[in-house]
């Protein structure tokens, strides 16, 4: 059938490595590239303005590099059947490419909404994967090596040219149409696929040389780790690309005798394939976004009402736990957190407040700029140990203070009204001598939260709900039917208690070698130019 081509642009912002983007190439058809705001993708309770704020940095950057080879996006605000019916109309569409999601329950039924409207119109819709995650897969056996071998292809240079559709452009809709406010999030990253490859070089040849020793202390974590999140999110970086500038970066270490830079990349390929092995969990069974994994968890946990204090309080930074309340005040102001103090308020919420996970959840997924729904709540359900296949983990608020915060530098930034306190009480100020407390001009429940709950006597009750539960044999039984299907096969992630290999220490080097290695990505210089 004659027609354009239209290229449906997702969570894959880039022009290179994109294998939708080749094959509309590739047939010598007039090409549509196409972003659509959809009004229901963003009214959902997990997206936000920092996300919408990266998305069209984005897409303003995608854009550029589009009409350097001829034939710029074309923005369109919508429903996405309305939106390609209006495009079919008046142009005729002969395909629609597009990478193949793994969203919210939401995307998947507008996947499939948008799979059954081309059936009808006769429009060939062609999905790729983009990232080793597999559709329909019927087992976990083999997976890491199919992802390995995934990651090994080369990549793909975007096209030089393309012919364009010649359809007009229209302006970018405005945050507030979707009622998207504003955002104090004045550290937030920027989108675009310029800042993902800055990101990844200066991690691969300076920042990650500590990233196995500093990526859980928030302190140190922002930036010693790469810090890709976003990009990876929503695709300004291609997960291949990544993965091959770290394996050249990591030998090259190696070779220069830099063995802890080596091994702290070796780290990070690690995590790379984590992200794609949680998403595949969200990618197999979509009801991981709102039921738990385990069903034996089923009630446990009252669902707080949207406006629980409890809930506030814990989001907006003000549990009286100073580390706590330090994280979540960073992470409305930065839109990012280190995986250890996610862990922490994730397992707060579900342990000492003992809430059912899904709203805490959602409004977590409102402060990442990163949200990447296969990975936040398949986590989301870990740290609430209602997975059923990982050992539950308490973290305590005030020991990961004193381990991962000891002189108090990461509360005095977030928490200042707390700063004349003492090193040896800030992280428990509750028991800090009046006298003390007096001095340093706080006064607990008026200038600064008394603590929300006895964390020892929650985490200890929490503790021994989930073990009751976990001892019933029907437990095991459907935990092992869990792990067959969504357990990893090598990831390294412990099962049920199994502890990982302990890990060799690398010898530090005497020198850090600072290196400049050619990434292997193409940094799209002509979208600057443009
Ligand atoms: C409750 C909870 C919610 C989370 N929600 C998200 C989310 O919405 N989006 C998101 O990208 N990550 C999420 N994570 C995982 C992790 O915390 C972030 O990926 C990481 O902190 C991002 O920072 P970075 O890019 O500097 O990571 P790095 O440490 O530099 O790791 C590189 C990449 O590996 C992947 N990765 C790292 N750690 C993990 C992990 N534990 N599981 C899966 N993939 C990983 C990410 O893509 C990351 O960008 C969540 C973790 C928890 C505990």
């Amino acid at each position: 059938m004659s027609g354009v081509h239209v290229i449906w642009f997702k969570r894959d912002l880039r022009v290179h490595d994109h294998a939708a983007l080749m094959a509309a190439a590739a047939s010598g058809a007039p090409i549509l590239p196409l972003y659509i705001f959809e009004p229901g993708y963003w009214a959902l309770p997990e997206h936000s303005r920092r996300q919408f704020d990266f998305v069209k940095e984005a897409l303003e950057e995608l854009d550029a590099a589009l009409k350097a080879r001829g034939s710029g996006l074309v923005i369109r605000t919508g429903n996405a059947i309305d939106v390609l019916s209006e495009i079919h109309r008046r142009q005729g569409i002969a395909a629609i490419h597009a990478h193949e999601e793994t969203g919210l329950q939401w995307t998947f039924d507008r996947d499939r909404a948008v799979g059954r409207w081309a059936r009808n119109a006769g429009i060939s819709l062609r999905e790729q994967p983009q990232n080793g995650v597999q559709r329909a897969l019927k087992s976990r056996d083999g997976w890491a090596s199919h992802w390995e071998a995934f990651m090994r292809r080369p990549r793909m240079v975007a096209p030089e040219t393309l012919l364009s559709a010649q359809v007009q452009a229209e302006d970018f809709p405005l945050p507030q149409d979707f009622g998207l406010g504003p955002d104090d999030c004045p550290q937030r990253q920027k989108g675009g696929r310029a800042a993902g490859v800055e990101c990844l070089r200066s991690f691969l040849e300076v920042r990650g040389q500590a990233y196995q020793r500093q990526m859980s202390s928030p302190l140190t974590a922002a930036d010693a780790c790469s810090r890709l999140s976003p990009h990876l999110a929503f695709g300004t970086v291609s997960m291949r690309e990544a993965w091959q500038a770290a394996q050249r970066a990591k030998e090259m270490h190696a070779r220069e005798g830099n063995a802890e830079f080596a091994a702290s990349i070796g780290s990070f390929i690690s995590r790379l394939h984590w992200h794609c092995h949680f998403i595949q969990k969200l990618e197999d069974q979509t009801s991981i976004e709102s039921r738990n994994l385990h069903p034996a968890y089923d009630g446990l946990r009252p669902a707080p009402e949207e406006d629980d204090p409890r809930l506030a309080a814990w989001i907006e930074g003000r549990t009286g736990f100073p580390f706590l309340d330090a994280c979540m005040r960073s992470l409305k102001a930065t839109g990012w957190l280190n995986f250890r103090m996610r862990a922490m308020t994730m397992a707060f919420a579900a342990h000492h407040l003992w809430l059912d996970w899904k709203l805490p959840a959602e409004r977590l997924a409102g402060l990442f700029t990163d949200f990447e729904p296969g990975i936040h709540y398949p986590h989301a359900q870990m740290q609430s140990a209602t997975t059923g296949i990982n050992t539950p983990r308490i973290y305590n608020p005030v020991k990961q203070s004193r381990d991962q915060d000891p002189e108090g530098a990461f509360i005095r930034r977030w928490v200042p009204e707390l700063s004349a306190l003492p090193d040896e009480w800030l992280h428990a100020p509750w028991e800090a001598p009046a006298s003390v407390r007096a001095r340093a001009g706080i006064v607990l429940g008026q200038t600064y939260p008394m603590r929300m709950v006895d964390h020892m006597a929650a985490a200890e009750e929490a503790r021994s709900r989930i073990f009751a539960l976990r001892r019933n044999a029907e437990h095991a039984a459907e935990a092992e039917e869990i792990q067959a299907r969504h357990g990893s096969r090598r990831s390294g992630i412990p099962f049920r208690g199994r502890q990982a290999a302990p890990k060799k220490r690398a010898p530090a080097p005497a020198d850090a070698i600072q290196l400049s290695f050619d990434l292997g990505i193409i940094q799209e210089r002509r979208a600057h130019a443009s």
